[in-house]
């Protein structure tokens, strides 16, 4: 098949969108780097410290005008940005493959999943509302109503360049208040682009900014005082730290942090179905995603294990490798040269704690004339315990490590000494096996016969212990609350 018409010709120099306009950093700029065919397709900014509070200056004096715009009337503005998203729906997918690696399809879906908080962001006029209780007392009625704060930050992972920040900007600017998105220095284009798609929409200046930056610009707006709030994705030890700066400083914060998560395959599993759906979940963005499949519990007897083994791995051999806008191709490379070293750390870590490699990324072979460097392929690690690092860390990467249990009750004390919580799937055709899963494990995002418990825009996304810290998550009537403040008044009139 044919490689799709790369929509980025040449090296983009990424701008600032701050108050409206587009400026150019006087920080340092850095290269982006196609993962798979190495050229540079962008150069970035270190925003300065300047440049973080003239954002954050310019969303605070954006904050008093946009809150009192009527919610029908912020809605419009999303209303347009739905259609423009629509309308630039491919061109943005394709840069998400070209700045991320992953495939042109994963990358349309991204897209959507990205546009539907958009819509749902829309019904804010009905999602916003208060409550109100009359005759409280006698004569008396009691009402609740919900206020926008002023500014939130933004700050995203590398591995959903698009779709991140849309969990939470599209809720803030809906309910009112101000955002400043700091993508990933990693893969900050697709932000741009939808940067210009929300400068057309028509909203007023300083309501939706972008600042370009790592770690350092991440602090400075945590540390700014005329921010509200922080709605973070990211790693555990960064969602840590930002959880508690913004505890000692009085700002909300939503802070979604790292994964590892359990696949439990029974033996009662329709192994047909079951397959297909556990290679998107272990190799789908080349395993590079929070809801991956990392540890594959499997329980049954020999026979059952040895097939399910068996089925696995030719499913996992047979997946075709290469460039993401070749449309033939299942998987793409890993994001960064830098993230193939750590998968490839975890491996040798992997064989050297006893786990039997039973198929070998490591020996890639990838469809068209590509650099290698960001490329490995899928792997099976059997005879993992869970005591093993690969069984314990957040790999990040398309690894899959095969674990046996005897029975639901040993699956599921085994993903309790995980210290992660956000995701756990069970295949079964057992409703009862199903529903005690569903139960009784301490994850925020179930799967039943699902390997990617991904919750839709109108649900919150959810996770639990060292995958996430605060109490409101994102996405879904969650997020309305995170971005307003529940003011009550009690009215009496003589
Ligand atoms: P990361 O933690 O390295 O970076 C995330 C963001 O934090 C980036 O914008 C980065 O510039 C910024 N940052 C880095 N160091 C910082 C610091 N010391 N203080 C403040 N900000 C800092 O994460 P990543 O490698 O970009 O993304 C991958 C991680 O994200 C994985 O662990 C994955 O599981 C997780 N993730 C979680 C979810 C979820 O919903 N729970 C979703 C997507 C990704």
């Amino acid at each position: 098949m044919a490689i799709l018409e790369e929509p980025i010709k040449e090296v983009l120099v990424l701008k600032n969108y701050i108050d409206g306009e587009w400026v150019e950093s006087e920080g340092e700029l850095h290269d982006i780097v196609n993962p798979a065919t190495r050229k540079v397709i962008a150069k970035a900014p270190s925003s300065t410290e300047k440049e973080v509070d003239e954002a954050v200056k310019a969303a605070n004096q954006a904050f008093p005008e946009w809150r009192k715009t009527t919610p029908l009337a912020r809605c419009r503005c999303l209303f347009r940005l739905k259609e423009l998203l629509e309308e630039n729906f491919e061109e943005l997918s394709r840069i998400q493959t070209m700045e991320h690696g992953k495939t042109i399809d994963e990358s349309r879906g991204e897209t959507r999943r990205g546009i539907e908080n958009v819509e749902v962001a829309t019904g804010i006029p009905s999602l916003m509302m208060g409550e109100t209780l009359e005759d409280i007392a006698t004569g008396i009625d009691e009402y609740l109503i919900r206020q926008p704060l002023g500014v939130f930050s933004c700050i995203a992972p590398f591995n959903f360049p698009f779709m991140v920040p849309l969990w939470f900007a599209p809720y803030a600017v809906a309910t009112g208040n101000c955002v400043i998105v700091k993508p990933s220095p990693r893969d900050p284009i697709s932000q741009v682009k939808l940067g210009e798609l929300v400068d057309e929409a028509g909203f007023p200046p300083g309501v939706w900014n972008i600042i370009h930056g790592g770690g350092e610009v991440a602090r400075a707006l945590l540390e700014n005082k005329d921010i509200k709030g922080a709605c973070f994705v990211g790693s555990t030890p960064v969602a840590k730290e930002i959880y508690k700066k913004c505890g000692e400083v009085g700002k909300r914060v939503i802070a979604q942090g790292g994964a590892k998560n359990f696949i439990v395959i029974m033996s009662d599993a329709d192994l047909e179905k079951t397959i297909p759906a556990l290679m998107t979940s272990f190799y789908g963005n080349t395993g590079q995603r929070c809801l991956s499949g990392a540890n594959a519990l499997v329980v049954g007897d020999d026979a059952f294990y040895k097939k399910f083994l068996q089925e696995f791995v030719d499913a996992a051999s047979k997946i075709k490798i290469g460039y993401g806008l070749d449309e033939g191709i299942q998987m793409g490379p890993m994001q960064s040269e830098e993230g193939k070293r750590r998968v490839l750390g975890f491996i040798e870590k992997g064989i050297e704690e006893g786990a039997k490699i039973i198929l070998d990324g490591r020996k890639v072979e990838i469809k068209g004339n590509y650099p290698l460097d960001c490329f490995l392929g899928p792997t099976v690690f059997e005879n993992v315990k869970p005591y093993m690092t690969i069984a314990k860390e957040e790999i990040f990467g398309p690894v899959a490590s095969i674990i046996r249990a005897k029975s639901l009750d040993e699956a599921i004390d085994i993903i309790h000494t995980s210290r992660y919580g956000n995701a756990a799937c069970i295949f079964t055709s057992s409703g009862k096996t199903a529903r005690e899963f569903q139960y009784r494990v301490q994850c925020g995002n179930i799967g039943i016969n699902i390997g990617i418990a991904a919750p839709m825009a109108f649900f919150p996304f959810s996770g639990m212990k060292d995958s996430f810290f605060g109490i409101l998550h994102g996405q879904g009537k969650e997020v309305i609350r995170f971005f307003t403040e529940s003011k009550v008044v009690i009215q009496r009139w003589w």
